[in-house]
């Protein structure tokens, strides 16, 4: 740990709890192991803002399965900004695949009626806060040891967290963290027992800070100003607004034709790859086809989601 690290805040959190913590902008949330083998999910708000929250799909889409050192939490569109950047993690095994665990899981899978589980103790967490179990959203799974079998389907394999073990959280705005203390006990997640988890959270140092990389900046990452509708709905009931019109972006929308040369190597090479069948059932698909994966593997940028053939 860097010697010029101020320690803020130092905490236990027992089985079955969890802690909602106030960070500012610059201070680091470290999340370790007592005994090891702990799962620890994570959920963390705008502290300003409570409805822009970390959203687990475009983490997992930005970072993978198993975001880790260097990764971002990013919040859910339309904000899309970097909440928390990873900058240890001495474990490596991360997963943003699995929801939270919930009450209705252990009654639905083990017949477990009253049971203690992440989505219960996160709303009871957040609830110091104001939120309402339905502010709880997917939680980042720190030390949950996860992947992907040959056929497709998600597994939860054998927790590796041994005691001492940590993930460090620097938050990059101010932020709502909650950790809690994962209620899974009668699955592989916290290898079959729960354990506590000891919370610290420090000032950011020098070399903190080095460790995360420039995220990107872009217009899409949009802030309630931008939003048609500014105010939060504050009553539950759904009705229609007599005034609304619609305005979707760049509707109606034209289609039109482009013309394209190609010489006769061209020809034959789309006549070559139009057989196969693959890649479309016209001259014209197959063409746009080859164009769009060819300017993907050139140019885009971020993971390129393309078959390898
Ligand atoms: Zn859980």
């Amino acid at each position: 740990m860097p010697s010029d690290r101020k320690l803020l805040q130092e905490i236990v959190i027992l089985p079955g709890t969890g802690k909602a913590l106030e960070m500012r902008r610059g201070q680091v949330l470290r999340i370790a192991q007592t005994a090891g083998r702990q799962c620890a999910d994570f959920n963390c708000f705008n502290l300003h803002d409570y409805k822009e929250f970390f959203h687990t799909g475009r983490t997992r889409h930005l970072h993978g399965m198993h975001p880790t050192k260097g990764d971002f939490l990013w919040s859910a569109p339309p904000r899309e900004r970097p909440m928390m950047a990873i900058i240890e993690d001495t474990v490596g095994t991360n997963d943003v695949l699995y929801p939270r665990c919930s009450a209705f899981l252990f009654e639905h899978h083990y017949g477990l009626a009253v049971h203690t589980n992440c989505h219960d103790i996160q709303a009871e967490a957040q609830r110091e806060y104001g939120l309402t179990p339905d502010d709880v959203h997917d939680s980042f799974n720190f030390f949950m040891h996860t992947g992907i079998s040959s056929d497709g389907h998600p597994y939860i394999a054998k927790n590796t967290a041994k005691a001492g073990d940590y993930v460090e959280l620097l938050a990059l705005m101010d932020v709502l963290a909650v950790p809690n203390v994962c209620g899974a006990d009668v699955m592989m997640t916290s290898d079959f027992e729960l354990k506590p988890l000891k919370l610290s959270v420090f000032e950011a140092s020098d070399a903190d800070w080095a460790k995360v990389t420039e995220p990107p900046r872009m217009k899409n990452q949009r802030n309630p100003d931008m939003f048609k509708i500014k105010s939060i709905k504050a009553d539950r009931e759904l009705y229609k607004d007599a005034a609304y019109q619609p305005d979707f972006t760049n509707v109606p929308i034209e289609i039109s034709e482009v013309e394209v040369d190609l010489n006769d190597e061209e020809m034959a090479l789309l006549s070559r790859l139009a057989a196969t069948g693959k890649y479309g059932e016209t001259d014209a698909e197959v063409l746009r086809y080859v164009f769009h994966t060819w300017w993907i593997d050139k140019f885009m940028r971020g993971p390129k989601h393309v078959p390898k053939d």
